[in-house]
């Protein structure tokens, strides 16, 4: 079974031919509300994929909240492990406009996340195949459960989103999964000389041109795999997904991060995060 330690969010995407200006109001042209957040998508991306998938996480007592939690379970995903908080749940207000998107995560719930409620999951954890991480809980929430299941010996996948967040004892993760401006962010310009440090363990996503590791003798790039891009969103969280569902079932370090292209590409090919996740079947057919 794969837990993911993380967040859930209802994003709140909101469309306008054009951007208001400080203190002015538009009219929009699109409103809709779609289950996110980091961690949500990374559960759902398994999920999809055959795995058993336990959610640790935290919603508010909102409408929203009951929401986000009938999205799981109809991904077959387990939310017992989910915290039910008196606020708001976390949002992410979403503006598209002008072929950009300009975004405001409030985290709520998800920021009343206690290391005591990772511990009252030890078990979980140390039965878990695999524990996936992102940056939008409490950052020492998720030093707490990286160290616990270092201790606990279970296989750790950090996908260090949003950057702000990374720490250096964040390092010991067993996998890190940063997209290139992320690996800017963290390691600076030289980047590729810094996966050096991390050989089979931390993988560089480059978008459409697939990823780059250090396979211990020399630099990788495992080919990403071409198709026609509707909406690239949630294409990291796809990709760590199913990283983590490859890894867990003990494929080989880059046939795992092939796995996660495809399942990757896949999900670039609809709207939404979650909404383009591709089944197994799908991923297996891709790759040939
Ligand atoms: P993020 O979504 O976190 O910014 P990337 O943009 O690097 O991350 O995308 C993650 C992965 O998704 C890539 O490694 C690749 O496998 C896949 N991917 C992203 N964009 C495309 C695309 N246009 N065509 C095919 N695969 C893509």
């Amino acid at each position: 079974m794969i837990t993911v330690v993380g967040s859930i969010n209802m994003d709140l995407v909101v469309g306008t031919e054009r951007f208001p200006k400080q203190g002015e109001t538009v009219l929009g042209n699109l409103y809709t509300t779609v289950s996110g957040g980091k961690g949500a998508n990374q559960a759902v991306a398994a999920a999809r994929l055959g795995e058993e998938v336990r959610m640790v996480g935290a919603v508010g007592s909102d409408a929203f909240g009951a929401q986000l939690l009938e999205g799981l379970e109809k991904e077959r995903i387990h939310t017992d492990g989910v915290k039910h908080t008196n606020g708001a749940s976390g949002i992410a207000n979403i503006l598209l406009s002008e072929g950009d998107n300009r975004i405001i995560v409030v985290p709520g719930a998800n920021h009343e996340l206690t290391e005591s409620d990772i511990d009252a999951h030890k078990e979980v954890l140390q039965n878990s195949s695999m524990i996936i991480l992102q940056l939008e809980l409490p950052i020492a929430v998720v030093e707490y459960t990286l160290s616990l299941a270092k201790e606990l010996g279970v296989p750790t996948v950090l996908n260090p989103a949003p950057a702000a967040g990374f720490t250096p004892a964040m390092k010991e993760a067993g996998f890190l999964t940063p997209n290139e401006t992320e690996a800017q962010e963290l390691f600076g310009e030289n980047w590729e000389l810094e996966l050096e440090r991390y050989p089979n363990r931390m993988v560089v996503t480059l978008g459409k041109n697939g990823a780059r590791y250090f396979d211990g003798e020399k630099h990788v790039t495992v080919e990403g795999f071409p198709t026609k891009a509707v909406d690239t969103t949630g294409a990291g969280d796809t990709f760590n997904g199913a990283l983590a569902a490859a890894l867990a079932e003990g494929r080989e370090f880059k046939e795992a991060v092939r796995f996660a292209n495809a399942a990757a590409s896949i999900s670039v090919e609809k709207f939404g995060a979650q909404g383009g996740m591709p089944n197994r079947a799908d991923v297996l057919k891709r790759m040939g």
